[in-house]
């Protein structure tokens, strides 16, 4: 039983946001930046986030920011 690789591309191509941890839609209006403390990490926030101003976390150096 062949398992269809598009399921794992799908994942690869649905972000998460950064602030509440839910997946974005590609027609949703997102927004994506570089981390401005370490600037290794894609942060991701969704528009509902952004409009609420719900702090996001760095995954890789724990940086809070607005
Ligand atoms: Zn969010
Ligand atoms: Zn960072």
């Amino acid at each position: 039983m062949a398992v269809p690789s598009l399921s794992i591309k799908d994942e690869v191509l649905s972000p998460i946001c950064s602030s509440c941890g839910k997946l974005i839609h590609p027609r949703e209006k997102a927004v994506a930046f570089l981390c401005p403390n370490c600037g290794e990490v894609l942060i991701w926030r969704d528009y509902h986030c952004r409009k609420q101003g719900i702090p996001y976390t760095c995954p890789k150096c724990g940086f809070e920011g607005p």
